[in-house]
């Protein structure tokens, strides 16, 4: 039997549900694959705390997810610890400013030099991108993510910054691992959007109490009448009056009728779906889509008294295995609670990630913890639970050129299926897929309109 429906939204991650809460009164169906909704936002809670391998800063108030986690009484701490900080060659550099890490790190007079003149590029580029998102009269969001995504989008960001001396090369490969990219890869434009953001740090500067799991089990609990788990799609062909969908579920293969269809699935997925049928300039759109790896470890210590790492919520570790070290109970030492252990999540992205690949889950894990007893000392002895992930698509980023096939995935395909996820906008985080899935629910709902007229 052919289910009909007028909305099917693949994919239950913070996309694909936002969408949905925007088209409840079409009754949608989310379809995903595996046992629990949120994909990449995924925690499990300890206390206050949480082991989490997903996504953890969250955007202020003012924002989609902002008023989501409002909405579910969630509470989110402002981040208290510093941001910036670097750890290399034996010394850890902590609260910073910017300017001032080519003066403060053990580094040699010609990696300084090196060092500070690249700073000063970058400095250029985060102007330029800022200068390119100012919002301008009759702008739509789509129109300002194409701007942020051009401004430096033909570009790699190693190109940008020219020949580097090694010790500086080495904190700018750390930092584009930091988005799943690598020097050589990721552009310009991507890397001065994660500076920026990195040094507002107002803009991503909360964490959640209990972990960020919690908004996407809320988000799952709100949806519930409207979700399929362990639904994986299989199949999707665009018909002269709209979409099959075809799946296989628990109680085996389906079809579903859609006349349309909210895809908020990782882009390299899709293709597979299509097979031939996928039309020819959204192929190759989305073969310009580079989603990186990246591979964490979420640890939890027992420790009840001091840390060095107390004060610090991120540490670029450019010497380690891994390229970022977060502390995510930084916020909740803040509140004055008796000490509970630390949370502390590490990972390695873009090559970090690939170099690790040969390895089982286990080594990687050994690799990774060796390198954080050598970071810090303290933490031997006092590993009480870890949790690893490595991430094939963990975040995506803008590689040359990739810019201009912006405006073939912002229409979707066929006029029936609209594309949302975080890899559709120019920024790897829950507010990009969170917009995207507002934009791809306000496009079906003007298609299901069309048809009603
Ligand atoms: C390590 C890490 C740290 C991060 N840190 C932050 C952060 O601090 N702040 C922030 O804002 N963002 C962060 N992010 C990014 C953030 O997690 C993502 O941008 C966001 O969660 C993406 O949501 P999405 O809905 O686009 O995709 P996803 O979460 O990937 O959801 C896609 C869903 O589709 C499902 N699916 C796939 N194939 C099929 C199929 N064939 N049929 C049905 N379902 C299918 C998947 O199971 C998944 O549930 C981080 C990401 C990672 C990996």
């Amino acid at each position: 039997m052919v289910e009909d429906r007028d909305v099917v939204i693949i994919g239950g991650g913070i996309a694909g549900m936002t969408a949905a809460r925007e088209l409840r009164d079409l009754d949608p169906l989310i379809l995903e694959s595996s046992e629990r909704v949120g994909g990449r936002v995924w925690s499990k809670r300890r206390g206050d705390l949480a082991l989490s391998v997903g996504a953890h800063m969250f955007p202020p108030p003012d924002s989609i997810i902002g008023r989501q986690v409002d909405e579910f009484g969630l509470e989110v701490l402002p981040i208290t610890g510093s941001m910036l900080n670097i750890a290399m060659n034996d010394r850890i550099v902590a609260g910073a400013r910017p300017e001032a890490f080519p003066l403060k790190l053990a580094l040699s007079l010609r990696g300084r030099v090196a060092f500070a003149r690249a700073g000063l590029k970058v400095r250029k580029a985060v102007a330029e991108h800022e200068a390119a998102v100012i919002r301008r009269p009759g702008d739509t969001e789509a129109m300002i993510r194409l701007r942020s995504m051009q401004a430096g989008g033909d570009i790699s960001f190693g190109d940008y910054l020219g020949s580097l001396h090694p010790e500086a090369e080495r904190i700018f490969q750390a930092l584009c691992n930091r988005s799943s990219g690598d020097l050589d890869s990721i552009t310009k434009a991507s890397m001065a959007t994660l500076f920026a953001h990195v040094w507002d740090s107002g803009d991503l500067g909360r964490n959640m109490r209990g972990g960020s799991g919690l908004l996407v089990d809320a988000l799952g609990q709100d949806l519930a009448p409207h979700i399929r788990l362990q639904t994986a799609v299989t199949r999707i062909a665009v018909t002269a009056s709209g979409v099959d969908v075809e799946y296989v579920g628990p109680d085996g293969a389906g079809t579903i009728h859609a006349r349309t269809v909210v895809l908020a699935i990782p882009a390299p997925l899709i293709p597979a779906l299509f097979g031939e049928s996928l039309p020819a300039d959204t192929a190759s759109a989305l073969a310009r889509v580079t989603i990186g790896p990246t591979t964490v470890l979420s640890v939890l210590t027992d420790e009840t008294e001091p840390m060095p790492w107390d004060d610090i919520y991120s540490l670029l570790t450019p010497d380690c295995r891994f390229n970022m070290f977060f502390n995510h109970s930084n916020a909740f030492h803040a509140t004055g609670a008796p000490k509970q252990g630390s949370l502390l999540m590490i990972y390695g992205g873009g090559g970090r990630a690939r170099a690790l690949a040969g390895l089982t889950d286990a080594e990687k894990e050994r690799a990774f913890l060796d390198d954080l007893h050598r970071l810090y000392p303290q933490t031997r002895g006092h590993i009480a639970e870890t949790w690893l992930m490595p991430w094939q698509y963990a975040v995506p980023h803008a590689t040359p050129g990739r810019w201009r096939v912006q405006e073939t995935l912002d229409r979707g395909i066929a006029d029936r299926v609209f594309l949302a996820g975080d890899w559709v906008g120019e920024f790897g985080a829950m507010e990009t897929a969170a917009e995207t899935g507002v934009d791809a629910a306000a496009a079906a709902r003007r298609v299901l309109s069309a048809d009603r007229a």
